[in-house]
């Protein structure tokens, strides 16, 4: 009844190699992780960690390295929505009461605050130009990793040069000009540039999360992402 050492020793390796060719197809990161919605297997950069919080709330995990269980899932309406709460119940083996809309008005929130927190960070770090001729100076230096645009920044979005920007899927849609200035200590500001290119896909990512479309309105939007046309976004949230 003993089992021999070869057999066992044969049967093991295959998985554990197969795993490791998965690990180094998708890059030198940490390995890939499954979503709690569709299952599916991803590189942990496309997708959302979220913990298990008191009394079985689900929170979100922008940064990624929050202490507490978590599971990971594809920042879409259709995988939150799988995830909350069953999915993540079932990866986690424990009760989870969080619905989908409570789930996404979380991670837009906690999304707007690291929105919030980029910015500030490149303003400290000089990396921030405020204001129309500021950006527009920095766009013609070709120093712009990505521009933002107040929601409501209707004459400064169609300036030509920031048009032009916006077409080429350099600026995100966020904030509103009086919030945008609220962090830049001014009274109003329509657009502002981020030339750090870290900061830049930080805000990229969070601008995105930001901007989360409920399960209801996924006919309306297919996928937030980086990228989105400004126009797009701020008619989805006129509407
Ligand atoms: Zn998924």
């Amino acid at each position: 009844m003993t089992p021999s050492n070869s057999s066992s020793s044969a049967a093991l390796p295959a998985p554990r190699a197969a795993r490791r060719d998965a690990a180094l197809r998708v890059g030198a990161g940490p390995r890939p992780r499954s979503c709690a919605g569709c299952r599916e297997e991803a590189p942990r950069a496309q997708l959302l960690r979220l913990v298990l919080g008191p009394e079985g709330a689900l929170l979100p995990d922008l940064a990624g390295g929050g202490f507490g269980r978590g599971v990971w899932v594809h920042p879409s309406p259709r995988c939150l929505a799988l995830a909350a709460p069953r999915g993540a119940a079932k990866s986690l083996r424990a009760e989870v009461v969080t619905r989908p809309e409570q789930l996404t008005e979380a991670i837009r929130s906690a999304a707007s605050r690291r929105v919030a927190g980029l910015l500030a960070s490149a303003r400290r770090s000089r990396s921030l130009a405020v204001g129309s001729s500021a950006v527009a100076e920095a766009l013609a230096q070709e120093r712009v990793a990505v521009l933002v645009v107040g929601t409501d920044a209707r004459a400064a979005a169609e300036a030509p040069t920031i048009e032009r920007a916006v077409a080429a899927g350099l600026a995100l849609s966020w904030g509103s000009v009086e919030s945008l200035g609220h962090l830049c200590g001014r009274p109003a500001v329509a657009v502002l540039a981020v030339t750090d290119e870290k900061i830049a896909a930080a805000l990229r990512g969070a601008v995105g999360l930001a901007n989360l479309q409920g399960y209801e309105a996924r006919a309306a939007v297919v996928e937030p992402h980086a990228g989105t046309a400004l126009r797009e976004v701020a008619s989805l949230e006129d509407g």
